[in-house]
């Protein structure tokens, strides 16, 4: 779906979560206003073409009332014509009361993504995030019954975190039906609560393997429940890239390619291992089959080595074609399931 989007930076928000240093995450240090908004929009919409404005940053609904209001009837006028599908927001899980949903339902808002990050309550507590695990099931639910599609946010490797917690707190957020996910593994950023934890060597993070390979198991779930994950790994913006911006984990540029070529990696393994010897892939695979910086095919050429990828305009996305079968990404890259509990 196509997004326009606005960063409302960190207003809106009285909290201040350990790892957040909204403006480092967003890039974007100055204050947006409604006008901003009902001036930039004609520029950024492509005609004929539905989506959603996005208002990411902050915490929306913590907004003063007036200028919610303010910033949704900037859009309305291109909802009203058709040029805007729908209006996006996100925002905390305990700041979606009733009263603040009917708000932005009468606004024309048709999406909210919800940081629910963990729904581990001591994750939750170490993290400072001023909410416990039914916020994010309350307001969920209450979204859902006022017809808003909803996503949910997570995020592997927060304080007291580890793979069974971020599984855990998966199966509960994709027992909730959402419309879709985005996973975050947690970064240290420079003047954040998490950075002094990290110097006193209190907290550590993931680091860049062991986050892909949780998230790799993850977006697998998630697969399995036909729930599309959006993103995985922070955007690379001007302002995580520049300096010392991060201080510690699993931040990569390319962090959501890497986390689609382990599951890659699992399944050619898979392949190589049981004697396979040449895959074929669509072409448009092929980057992801062979993985960044070619990590998978070196990898898997030093134990194997006549083992090969090749792309062929005829193979079917997703599906690796070897010289004695046929079997879908999903299928090859499986994990155990047992520990996933519903
Ligand atoms: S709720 Fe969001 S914006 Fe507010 S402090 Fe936490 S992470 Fe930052």
């Amino acid at each position: 779906m196509r997004i326009y989007p606005f960063f409302i930076d960190h207003a809106g928000c009285p909290h201040r979560c350990s790892y957040c240093r909204q403006e480092a995450s967003v890039g974007h240090p100055a204050t947006l206003t409604a006008a901003d908004v009902a001036r930039q929009l004609p520029e950024m919409l492509e005609h004929g073409r539905g989506g959603e404005v996005a208002f990411y940053g902050g915490t929306f609904t913590l907004l003063p009332t007036a200028d919610q209001r303010a910033y949704l009837e900037a859009v309305s006028p291109y909802l009203g014509s058709g040029e805007v599908g729908g209006i996006r927001i996100s925002t905390r899980p305990d700041a979606l009361a009733v009263e603040q949903i009917e708000l932005l339902k009468g606004c024309g808002v048709s999406t909210v993504e919800v940081g629910c990050q963990s729904f581990s309550r001591e994750v939750l507590t170490r993290s400072f995030r001023g909410h416990g695990p039914e916020a994010a099931l309350q307001s969920v639910f209450r979204l859902q019954q006022h017809g808003i599609r909803v996503g949910i946010q997570l995020m592997p490797g927060l304080p007291g975190g580890s793979r069974k917690e971020a599984l855990a707190s998966l199966s509960q957020a994709l027992s909730l039906k959402p419309d879709f996910l985005r996973i975050y593994p947690v970064v240290v950023l420079r003047d954040t609560l998490l950075a002094r934890q990290y110097a006193a060597g209190q907290f550590s993070p993931l680091a860049l393997d062991e986050a892909v390979d949780l998230c790799a198991e993850m977006v697998w779930h998630c697969q399995r429940f036909s729930v599309p994950v959006i993103r995985v790994g922070l955007q690379a913006t001007d302002g995580l890239n520049q300096g010392d911006a991060v201080l510690a984990g699993p931040y990569h540029p390319a962090f959501g390619q890497l986390v689609r070529s382990r599951l890659w990696l699992r399944a050619l393994q898979n392949l190589a291992s049981t004697g396979h010897r040449s895959v074929l892939v669509h072409r448009a695979d092929l980057a992801d089959a062979l993985g960044n910086k070619r990590h998978n095919i070196v990898y898997l050429q030093q134990k194997y080595p006549y083992f090969t990828v090749r792309a062929v305009p005829e193979s079917a996305r997703q599906t690796l074609t070897s010289d004695l079968d046929t079997g879908t990404l999903h299928e090859l890259s499986a994990y155990p399931i047992e520990e996933f509990i519903f």
